[in-house]
């Protein structure tokens, strides 16, 4: 190669040199891949998606509760809707005609109590077959003393009361007619040997109880007149005493040391 050949090779090499630098800084997809490393977290989110990015970066935060609040929601207007948080207490009377229509016997019970009272609505009853049920596999034996009761019932026992200890003391164990969860079908009074089938404040201190108090949510069932909350429940503590509300409501209501009062409160559900 002669020189002049030479130095027409190298301007050759210079050109297309200097042209691929010139390609390189006017190619249209260049600059954007210059400015995303250049750029950093800042420019790179705003280019490919803005909203899919600030809609993932906030999953974490307000969406996904926004969006588990909407579930949990639903599941307690579910349950309102069956009428399962019904809200019966000292100021919320139930009409003295209400008698639930699903009424289903319940298998485990104590016998010698009235046999008029062993049903809780169908649901209720299944839910509490399978606590007791899972609840004997850990060697615990749960019974049923007393469930659903007719107005007339709760009269005729409340009157029973106020005659044997006084209208004072009665009203703050036994509930007047009308004002008895137990019409409602979803409450059930539950004993066991250990405290010889009797509605003891032991319950509590027993294995049954302290069984009860920390699975009966998984069931769909709360302690409804916890200790310490006399108050606003109205009555006094009841280990015995379990209300069926359904496993969402349950749970939340134990997992927040809440009575039924306050969880209708705070999810707004009127009674
Ligand atoms: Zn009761």
């Amino acid at each position: 190669m002669t020189n002049e050949n030479k130095l027409k090779a190298t301007i050759i090499i210079l050109l297309i040199a200097i042209e691929i630098v010139v390609w390189t800084v006017n190619h249209p997809h260049t600059p954007n891949v210059l400015s995303g490393i250049n750029g950093g977290d800042e420019n790179v989110p705003e280019m490919q998606n803005p909203g899919m990015l600030e809609g993932r970066d906030s999953i974490g935060n307000k969406d996904e509760a926004s969006e588990y609040d909407g579930s949990r929601e639903r599941l307690f207007k579910n349950a309102e809707q069956k009428g399962l948080l019904i809200l019966v207490n000292k100021e919320n009377a139930i009409p003295e005609d209400y008698k639930p229509d699903d009424l289903k016997a319940i298998k485990y019970f104590v016998k010698d109590r009235s046999a008029g009272s062993r049903y809780m609505r169908a649901e209720a009853t299944d839910a509490f077959h399978k606590m007791v049920e899972k609840a004997a596999e850990e060697n615990i034996e749960i019974r049923m003393t007393t469930a659903y009761r007719s107005y007339d019932f709760q009269k005729l026992l409340y009157e029973n009361y106020v005659a044997n200890e006084g209208q004072e003391a009665a009203d703050t164990f036994s509930a007047k007619p009308g004002q008895s969860e137990h019409q409602t079908g979803l409450a059930a009074d539950v004993s066991s040997l250990s405290v010889d089938y009797e509605l003891s404040d032991d319950y509590g201190n027993m294995a049954e109880g302290k069984w009860l108090a920390e699975n009966a949510d998984q069931f769909g069932f709360i302690i409804r007149f916890p200790k310490g909350k006399e108050h606003i429940t109205g009555y006094r503590y009841e280990p015995w005493h379990i209300r069926y509300v359904g496993i969402p409501a349950a749970k939340e209501i134990r997992e927040h040391d809440l009575t039924l009062e306050e969880f209708l409160q705070q999810n707004d559900i009127r009674p």
